[in-house]
């Protein structure tokens, strides 16, 4: 009897390695390509406390990453407050995590091969994909290349650069224990600093077509200097990170027939934070589901429902976010002072950087811890949200 053509993943990153490692559990036989296997991908490798509540492997693999507690926000004017957060952000070195991740995948089943896959041609059921060293068939073929899949426009249009973040940053030697986000003029984006175990990542990102790569690298150097930081020994790295629209959101493709795409290659980032990590790994373990279920579709369906709704209403406030008004204040200028001024604020805001609070329910949030807000102080400078013309510039409203 002839041997059943594998599943074959493209890419080895978090998506990729997470779905082949639920896949070999299943019993399904998995070849996966990826042209590094692990490597120091440009990242932050912040992880949120809610990724790792649903993958608990990674809050064990405690000599892989810096567990943050202590946050700086900044604000454009230069405002900084420093709070705790109740739950800290893991933060990984990506040739950490990816090592992590793909050593599960092997020791599930999954085999490896450190080759870039040049072509794919075929169709459902019987896909063929051409490497330097030669030609795989395979019956299901899941694309987890990242944010520069290849092999998008195969399948679907490929992301638009309106769909797109460029990122720009430095790998610096040095150890320190804040995580440090400074927000920026006119750049619909930021500046964050997440401490590693060993090294510190250093970066920052702005929408493709209102900045460029070089602007943004030398904004970063300028705020490095500025906050004491020696770039000596540091290495630059630069990449783009998806962050859809929420029109392209709406239309989203994600499967079709003998093919699924998981993670940044199907464009699933948090469009406000930039925060894919968490999303590449449930996109995956979603899609090893259901093709394990026998019922491919059902990827898309539990897509919608479960993240899809986030990310179109991260979408939807993204401009207001990063550039709206609020109370007679720019929304990020707001956010810093209500941070520094109030408790609640701060425990707000350390369950959003822990990932357990969502924007669906944030406005409502909002709404129920206004009297503390106001009980801490503020009662001068806020004026109430239901009078004039509050609700039209509250930043979550959809
Ligand atoms: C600068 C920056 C900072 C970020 N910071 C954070 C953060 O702090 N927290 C967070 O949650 N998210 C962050 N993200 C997003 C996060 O990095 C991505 O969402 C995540 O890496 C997506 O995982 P993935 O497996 O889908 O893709 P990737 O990690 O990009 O993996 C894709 C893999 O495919 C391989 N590949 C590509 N083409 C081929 C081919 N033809 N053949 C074989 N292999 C191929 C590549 O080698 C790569 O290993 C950041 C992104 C950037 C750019």
């Amino acid at each position: 009897m002839d041997t059943p053509l594998p599943i074959v993943i493209v890419g080895g990153g978090p998506a990729g390695a997470l779905a082949g490692e639920r896949l070999a559990r299943g019993n399904r036989n998995v070849l996966l390509f990826d042209e590094k296997l692990a490597w120091e991908k440009p990242c932050g490798g912040g992880i949120t406390h809610k990724a790792l509540t649903q993958y608990p492997f990674l809050a064990e693999a405690e000599s892989h990453h810096n567990p943050v507690a202590h946050c700086e926000l900044i604000s454009p004017s230069g405002q900084r407050v420093r709070f705790y957060m109740q739950y800290p952000v893991a933060i990984f070195s990506r040739l950490a995590l990816n090592e992590l991740l793909l050593e599960r995948a092997r020791a599930a089943g999954v085999e490896l091969r450190k080759e870039r896959v040049t072509r794919i041609s075929g169709v459902d059921g019987d896909w063929r994909l051409t490497t330097p060293t030669g030609e795989y068939r395979a019956v299901y073929l899941i694309l987890a290349a990242g944010a520069r899949n290849p092999f998008r426009a195969q399948f679907l249009s490929p992301i638009s650069p309106d769909d797109l973040l460029i990122t720009a940053g430095y790998f610096i030697p040095g150890r320190s224990s804040l995580m440090q986000i400074q927000f920026l003029k006119g750049i619909t984006g930021y500046i964050w600093v997440f401490p590693r175990p060993d090294h510190v990542s250093a970066g920052i990102a702005g929408k493709m077509g209102e900045t460029s790569t070089a602007e943004l690298r030398r904004t970063l150097e300028r705020w490095l200097e500025e906050n004491s930081f020696s770039l000596e020994g540091a290495r630059f790295f630069s990449h783009i990170l998806p962050a859809l629209r929420s029109r392209t959101l709406e239309t989203l493709e994600v499967c079709g027939e003998g093919w699924a795409m998981v993670g940044d290659s199907a464009g699933l980032v948090d469009p406000i934070t930039g925060e894919g990590l968490y999303y590449a790994l449930r996109s995956a373990e979603l899609c090893a589901q259901a093709l394990l279920a026998e019922r491919p579709a059902g990827y898309k369906v539990q897509l919608e429902e479960e993240i899809l709704p986030e990310l179109r209403l991260a979408a939807r406030v993204s401009q207001r976010f990063y550039g709206g008004q609020v109370f007679g204040e720019s929304v990020l200028e707001r956010m810093v002072s209500l941070t520094s001024q109030s408790e609640s604020f701060r425990v707000l805001m350390s369950d959003l950087f822990a990932g357990i609070q969502g924007y669906r329910d944030l406005r409502s949030r909002l709404y129920r811890s206004l009297p503390s807000l106001m009980a801490e102080g503020l009662a001068a400078t806020l004026r109430l949200p239901w009078s004039g013309s509050g609700l039209a510039t509250d930043p979550f409203a959809e």
